[in-house]
């Protein structure tokens, strides 16, 4: 599987090391420990679109929708 992000094409691994390095920290409380328990956030896939989740215990969340190619 390959996705567009910020005009590059990444393969499903270096998307999620992407995503994980633009979405390190939170941007509301500047908590490092946002994502999942592993700290990778989850990255779904649906179709056409590749959904990338962080969430923080803070409340904020983010979700990033990328396009396959
Ligand atoms: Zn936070």
């Amino acid at each position: 599987m390959s996705f567009r992000y910020k005009d590059e094409i990444l393969n499903s691994l270096s998307l999620v090391r992407e995503l994980v390095r633009d979405y390190e920290s939170c941007p509301e409380c500047g908590s490092n420990s946002i994502g999942s328990s592993t700290n990778l956030g989850s990255m779904g896939y649906n179709g056409k679109l590749g959904t990338f989740e962080r969430t923080c215990k803070c409340g904020w969340k983010s979700k990033i929708k990328v396009e396959k190619v």
